[in-house]
């Protein structure tokens, strides 16, 4: 099939586009194939559980390129098609239907999937998961007909559903394992601005709490039963409990794989003919001296050019841009840069009102910036990004002095 010079790309994903189309920017005009296991084209998840999900964004919106832009750019799309193996001595793939396609080389976008929670009643019909615009649009669906969701996991996903039912008017239960939703991510000190957030918007958030069984009557969910005995009646039951990254293929392969497909500086695998991008990629990170799997859109966007670049035999080609992620929820946007293991701060400072939700906040250690999150706040993430990019202790008196522009503060480090 297609020629050895060929590259394939697994995943139709963001990724997986923004992958074919720097292939194409980059100048390589030999045979590319994208191939997909959904039958969608490639779209953004971001809008599936915040404008999309809350019907403010068209389904048009959410798509990377129009359906002409495939066939303009010569690219071979193939939706519904499932890669079942990887053969790196061979340089082959092999389709589901027994199909085989070669490529000189390939790039493994496979994203992850959502953990399934490990409860009876957790495969009743309105038990929803959100990962794909088809489930956002059951979620949708479900928003419009019912009136008490329970969510369970107060991660990202939990939180914008949770915000996107509570804004569609229904009464809503999140319930957390953790003590604080979002407390791996973001600390106590922050995250205790999520829960507030929630609360003031009359979300009835249960921490601390264990899911033991989600009931049902006739096959369809009508609520949840706690460890402790509690029960909670609902017409729908939404799981954001994380995700984990599919790395069948590589492991099959002979890949090196470790918490996702272990990649260097260059996005390459194990193999050299092989790299990896997106969510199934823990990459070596130049300026943070680790590999990091980030699971976040921002990542998707940008790795597949530094991937593209190393596909094509850039050696300059090198993955170092500073994590970034961004949420809306009710009146709250904000984004966040940096990267800050669980517990791995020192000190959390904050810029500006904190109860008004117009701050910034900085995760320190030893007074170096490790991440900052703007809160309502707009036009200062590029300041946020080099204060991490430098590395250096910070004069934390002028970093949270509002009246100082974080320009002079960079300045003086
Ligand atoms: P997540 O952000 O990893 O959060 C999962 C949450 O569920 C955690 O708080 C976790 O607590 C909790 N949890 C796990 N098992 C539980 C249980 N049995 N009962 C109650 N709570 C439980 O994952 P997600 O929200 O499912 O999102 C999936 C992926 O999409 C993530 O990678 C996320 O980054 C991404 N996403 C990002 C955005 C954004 O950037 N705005 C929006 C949506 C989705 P522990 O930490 O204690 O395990």
């Amino acid at each position: 099939m297609a020629a050895d010079n060929a590259c394939v790309i697994v995943g139709a994903s963001l990724a997986g586009a923004k992958a074919v189309q720097a292939l194409r920017e980059e100048g390589f005009d030999g045979p590319l194939v994208l191939i997909g296991e959904e039958s969608e084209r490639p779209y953004e998840r971001p809008p599936l559980s915040k404008g999309y999900l809350m019907g403010k964004d068209a389904r048009e919106q959410i798509y990377v390129h129009p359906p002409t832009w495939y066939p303009e750019h010569d690219i071979d799309l193939r939706l519904g098609t499932a890669v079942t193996a990887v053969d790196p001595a061979a340089h082959e793939v092999t389709l589901a239907d027994g199909d085989r396609v070669g490529y000189g080389r390939l790039l493994l976008a496979t994203g992850s999937s959502p953990r399934r929670l490990p409860v009876p009643g957790a495969e009743l019909e309105g038990v929803l998961y959100l990962r794909t615009v088809a489930d956002s649009d059951r979620i949708k669906d479900a928003l419009q007909s019912g009136s008490r969701a329970v969510v369970i996991g107060g991660g990202w996903i939990g939180l914008e559903t949770a915000a996107a039912a509570r804004t569609a008017g229904l009464e809503v239960t999140v319930l957390e394992r953790a003590e604080l939703p979002l407390l791996r991510v973001l600390g106590r000190e922050v995250a205790q601005v999520f829960a507030d957030l929630h609360r003031d918007q009359g979300v009835d958030l249960r921490s601390g709490v264990q899911v033991a069984e989600i009931t049902g009557s006739g096959g369809a969910v009508d609520g949840v039963r706690l460890a402790d005995g509690t029960r909670l009646a609902a017409d729908m039951v939404i799981v954001g409990v994380g995700i984990t990254p599919n790395t069948g293929l590589a492991q099959q392969a002979g890949l090196e794989v470790d918490n996702g497909v272990r990649v260097d500086e260059h996005l390459r695998t194990s193999h050299p003919d092989i790299h990896a991008a997106g969510d199934v990629a823990n990459a070596f990170h130049p300026l943070l001296g680790k590999p990091v799997r980030v699971e976040h859109w921002a990542n998707a966007l940008h790795q597949p050019l530094t991937a593209a670049r190393a596909m094509l035999g850039h050696q300059d080609a090198v993955y170092d841009r500073v994590p970034y992620f961004f949420t809306d929820q009710y009146d709250l946007g904000m984004e966040y840069a940096g990267y800050v293991q669980p517990g791995g701060y020192d000190q959390v400072v904050f810029r500006g009102d904190v109860p008004g939700r117009r701050f910034i906040a900085f995760w320190l250690d030893e007074g170096r910036v490790l991440a900052g999150m703007n809160v309502n706040i707009w036009d200062v993430n590029d300041q946020i990004q080099a204060l991490v990019r430098v590395g250096r202790p910070v004069d934390t008196g002028r970093l949270t002095d509002p009246d100082i522009p974080l320009e002079s503060v960079l300045q003086r480090m």
